[in-house]
C-alpha cells in the first residue's frame, strides 16, 4: 500500500482521538481514574510525532511501530492493549483480516479478558466476527457503535472499572468508546479511498 494511505490513516486516527479526548476523560471519570483520554492523546500525539518515520514504512511495519510507541508512551492499562494489537496486527502473516484476529487475540492475552467484560473487546470481537463474514465498512462501523453502545448495561469484570462491580453499570465502557472511534476513523477512511 502507498506511503499516501499511510500518512492519511495516521492523521484520521489521530484526529478523531484529539477530537474526542474530553469525553473520554469523563468516560473515564465515571468508572475509572479518569486519565483514558489523556492517555489516548499522548499516544497518539507520539504516533502523530513519528508520521514521517512510519510513512517512510511499508504498512505493517509501520503499524508495528506505531504499536510499539503505545507501549512506551501510554502509562494506564489501554497503552500496552492497544499496543500489543497493533504490534501483532503488525507481526502477523496473511490479510488485513486475518492480521485483526491476530490482533484481537494479543488483546485478550494481554488483558486475560474476553467479550462480556466491558472492555475494548466488547466492540473488537464483534467488529472482527463482521469482517470475517465480510460484512461491508459502513456494516462494520454500525456494529462497532452499538457494541460500544452496549457496553452501558455490562458490568465489568476486568481492569479499574471491575472494582466498582454492579456501579459500573449504567456507564459507556471509556475504553469501547476509543476503539469505537478508531474503528469508525479507519472504516470512514478506507470508505473514501475505494
Ligand atoms: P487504566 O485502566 O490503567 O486507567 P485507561 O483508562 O487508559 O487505563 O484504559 C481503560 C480501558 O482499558 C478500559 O475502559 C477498558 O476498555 C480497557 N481495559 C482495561 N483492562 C482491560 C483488560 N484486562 N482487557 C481488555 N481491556 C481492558
Ligand atoms: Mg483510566
Amino acid at each position: 500500500m502507498s506511503a499516501d494511505l499511510n500518512g492519511a490513516l495516521i492523521d484520521a486516527a489521530v484526529r478523531t482521538i484529539l477530537d474526542n479526548a474530553a469525553e473520554l476523560t469523563a468516560l473515564d471519570q465515571a468508572i475509572g481514574d479518569g486519565d483514558h483520554g489523556l492517555n489516548m492523546k499522548r499516544g497518539f500525539e507520539a504516533i502523530a510525532a513519528q508520521k514521517a518515520e512510519l510513512e517512510a514504512l511499508p504498512l505493517w511495519p509501520a503499524v508495528q511501530k506505531a504499536g510499539m510507541t503505545l507501549v512506551m508512551k501510554v502509562g494506564g492499562a489501554s497503552g500496552p492493549l492497544y499496543g500489543s494489537l497493533l504490534m501483532a496486527m503488525g507481526k502477523a502473516e496473511g490479510d488485513a483480516v486475518q492480521r485483526f484476529r491476530a490482533g484481537v487475540e494479543a488483546v485478550k492475552a494481554r488483558g486475560k479478558s474476553d467479550v462480556g467484560a466491558k472492555t475494548m473487546l466488547d466492540v473488537l470481537v464483534p467488529v472482527l466476527e463482521a469482517l470475517e463474514a465480510q460484512a461491508d465498512l459502513g456494516e462494520v462501523a454500525a456494529l462497532a457503535a452499538e457494541a460500544m453502545a452496549a457496553t452501558k448495561d455490562m458490568k465489568a469484570t476486568k481492569g479499574r472499572a471491575s472494582f466498582l462491580g454492579e456501579r459500573s453499570i449504567g456507564h459507556i465502557d471509556p475504553g469501547a468508546r476509543s476503539t469505537q472511534l478508531l474503528v469508525t476513523a479507519v472504516c470512514q477512511h478506507l470508505g473514501e479511498k475505494a
